[in-house]
């Protein structure tokens, strides 16, 4: 096999490798063969093989079946909200479509118990007094179907506060609820749809100064999440029969125009797929611009009267979730039980079909494991793509496999932590590793849209900077010039970066992904972007080609402590020299 070494002097490079250098010098005296190659002095210099990378492109930019792999899963199985009967179905698609490309040992595996399986069947709703008129409306995830069609008097309920419910008691039998204040609906005076310039680039390059403070982020949203769930009850004690509320906004005011957003925020609380904190009644959200027409006559003390269905189906409370696994084998025989991840989740939301989220993420993932099997490479070590599910509601699908595969970070055991549901309770550390975590060199990840690949977010790890300086040369040709420092979060990558293995999610161009598809009803196949998710595919396929082909391992950052967290965050103590004993004032 031709390999040519690529000779790279870019100051972006120096700049990273010089430090490096010192920090290698350190590990060389204690490095020993039995070390894992993570551990071990890294090249200064990264052996690429360019031959590959131009039959890479071509294979993924000339002969691409993204679009067909996403009408296959978009038009023919659908939505795959996460329990549901098509997400099985995908579920079992995606392994044989893998199994067909050529990969061995294509399977599912449990990450556990999930909740209930939920099917929207139909929904729709009118005004019928003053004036006929059909609105845009869909139910929230989980809702509880309506007794067939229901007609009733509507009414907006002002409630900012628990106190506030009373003056509502015994007077919402038999109405239709509309929750929720009307909002500003804004010009859509900015494009929806965008890429990023190098300004916004560059600013993505530069660290920040000050850490991120999440203040009381999260005390706010669990109070109002509270808020919620007793607003949910009351309304549902109280014998009304349905709820409506308002599409929340998108970026630049794409909330408008006929899309509406519906996730966990429209339902009576976030775990609305277990059937303990299950919605008590049903629910719907409703285009902005239709919920404003009702709103407005109500605030006049027009009377309104409302029709509407909600037709929905659920299966069974203890729905199991299931990740999609697929491999090429590794050829080496020194490296083949080592292994490269790449994937992206497999779940959606259900409103739309989940094209770009992350029905992309999944077609591009499928794409590379064909450019890859179709150029029959022969990787040193194994390749292997996950397609994670429950990622919507806490990215349980790739939590589950890392903590069964390779390890986890235990939760906060502190008396405040322990109230909270799990998804929002901070780590306790220390980090448990198990021994096939010595055996994964990283996981690559897209999740955020159809948008192609402009450069990676390193997670803070540091000794990666060089290396993928290296990688991306031969690809800024196609747009991928970036890498941070930074974090992202939100997506799957996660459950491994937590635990000190090299997870990335690559940079990408947004296209109208917050503005319009993301969790909207919107989000369908016609918002992909054909030539992006090619470009996607062609550069995730050699970032995980390179990863299979090296002779090291991809070098770790320090392993986390989350244990230290709050202790190295402390005031420090005794500081003042005049100060008196005891506590100030
Ligand atoms: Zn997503």
């Amino acid at each position: 096999m031709p390999h040519r070494t690529l000779p790279v002097a870019l100051a972006v490079l120096l700049a990273f490798a010089l430090p490096l250098a010192a920090a290698d010098k350190s590990k060389t005296a204690s490095a020993s063969v039995n070390q894992p190659s993570y551990d071990q002095p890294q090249p200064q210099v990264e052996t690429l093989d360019l031959n590959m990378y131009q039959r890479i492109r071509l294979e993924g930019l000339n002969h691409s079946h993204a679009m067909e792999y996403a009408s296959a899963l978009f038009d023919d199985i659908g939505p795959r909200l996460t329990g549901s009967q098509n997400l099985k179905h995908a579920n079992e698609w995606t392994r044989d479509q893998f199994t067909a490309m050529g990969c061995s040992n294509a399977h599912l595996e449990d990450w556990g118990e999930f909740g209930m399986g939920w099917q929207q069947l139909n929904t729709w709703v009118r005004m019928t007094s003053p004036d006929m008129a059909v609105f845009i409306a869909q139910a929230g995830p989980w809702s509880p179907a309506t007794n067939g069609a229901v007609t009733g008097s509507a009414v907006w309920i002002d409630v900012s506060d628990e106190k506030d419910l009373d003056k509502y008691k015994g007077k919402l039998a038999g109405k239709i609820v509309l929750y929720g204040a009307m909002r500003e609906v804004p010009p859509v005076e900015k494009p929806l749809w965008t890429r990023m310039d190098d300004k916004e680039l560059k600013e993505l390059t530069e660290w920040p100064l000050k850490p991120r403070d999440r203040g009381d982020f999260l005390q706010q949203y669990m109070k109002r999440l509270a808020l919620r769930q007793k607003i949910g009850k009351f309304l549902a004690d109280e014998h009304a029969l349905a709820v409506i509320t308002p599409s929340r906004d998108g970026q630049n005011g794409g909330g408008s125009g006929g899309t509406i957003f519906d996730d966990s925020s429209v339902g009576f609380g976030w775990e609305a797929y277990k059937r303990e904190s299950a919605n008590p009644l049903p629910v719907v959200v409703m285009a902005i611009e239709n919920y404003g027409r009702v709103y407005r006559l109500l605030k006049a003390n027009v009377p309104v009267t409302m029709e509407m269905s909600v037709d929905t189906k659920f299966t069974g409370d203890h729905e199991h979730g299931f990740d999609t696994i697929a491999e090429i084998p590794g050829t080496d025989p020194k490296l083949k039980d080592e292994v490269v991840m790449v994937g992206g989740h497999l779940d959606s939301w259900a409103s739309g079909t989940g094209a770009t989220d992350n029905g992309a993420g999944t077609v591009v993932a499928m794409e590379v494991m064909r450019i890859l099997n179709t150029l029959q490479v022969k990787p040193r070590r194994t390749i292997r793509v996950a397609l994670w599910t429950g990622e919507e509601e806490g990215e349980f699908g790739s939590y589950g496999y890392v903590r069964q595969h390779f390890g986890q970070v235990p939760l906060s055991t502190a008396p405040d932590q322990l109230k909270l549901p799990e998804w929002v309770r901070k780590p306790g550390g220390p980090v448990q590793l198990k021994p096939e975590s010595q055996k994964i060199s990283g996981y690559f990840n897209l999740d955020n849209g159809s948008g192609k690949i402009r450069g990676v977010y390193l997670q803070e790890n540091a000794a990666m900077a060089p290396i993928f300086a290296q990688w991306i040369e031969p690809l800024k040709d196609l747009g991928v010039t970036t890498l941070t420092l930074r974090n992202t979060g939100g997506t799957d990558h996660e459950a491994f970066d937590a635990i000190g293995i090299p997870g990335f999610q690559f940079i990408q161009d947004p296209l109208d992904y917050g503005s319009r598809t993301h969790h909207s009803n919107m989000d369908v196949y016609e918002e992909l972007s054909p030539g992006d998710l090619a470009q996607a595919a062609v550069v995730e396929a050699t970032f995980v080609y390179n990863t299979a082909m090296r002779d090291q391992m991809l070098p770790r950052k320090p392993l986390p402590h989350p244990e230290l967290e709050e202790q190295l965050k402390a005031p420090l103590r005794n500081l003042m020299p005049g100060a008196e004993a005891g506590e100030g004032h």
